[in-house]
């Protein structure tokens, strides 16, 4: 068990801050949360990075996926919508038929 540099609270998997060095809990991992004495460079850093990973990795085939998955997912929803009510209508029919078949053929 490994306690947390900021707040002293025991923690099994500690996140080490790249910026001072030291160990912190899930909830003071930030440096802003554990009053880093890096957290100048962590102002500098990782923002533009995260910015620039984010817009050259995932921004092509996100916009990419987001623009096809929903409408393929609105067609689906809406084509398998209708059909079912369409369904479930024709199979209470032929329920209602049958019941009344069997009932006029039984008796
Ligand atoms: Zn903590
Ligand atoms: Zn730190």
């Amino acid at each position: 068990m490994t306690r947390c540099d900021h707040c002293g609270s025991e923690c099994t998997l500690p996140f080490t801050c790249q910026h001072c060095g030291g160990k912190f809990c899930a909830a003071c991992r930030l440096p802003p949360n554990h009053d880093c004495t890096g957290i100048s460079s962590w102002n500098a850093k990782p923002r533009p990075a995260v910015g620039a990973g984010y817009a050259r990795g995932g921004g092509v085939s996100a916009t990419g996926g987001i623009a096809t998955e929903p409408r393929l997912r609105g067609t689906k929803k809406t084509a398998t919508d209708i059909p079912y009510l369409k369904i479930m209508a024709v199979i209470i029919v032929l329920v209602l038929l049958g019941l009344a078949w069997l009932a006029l053929t039984g008796y």
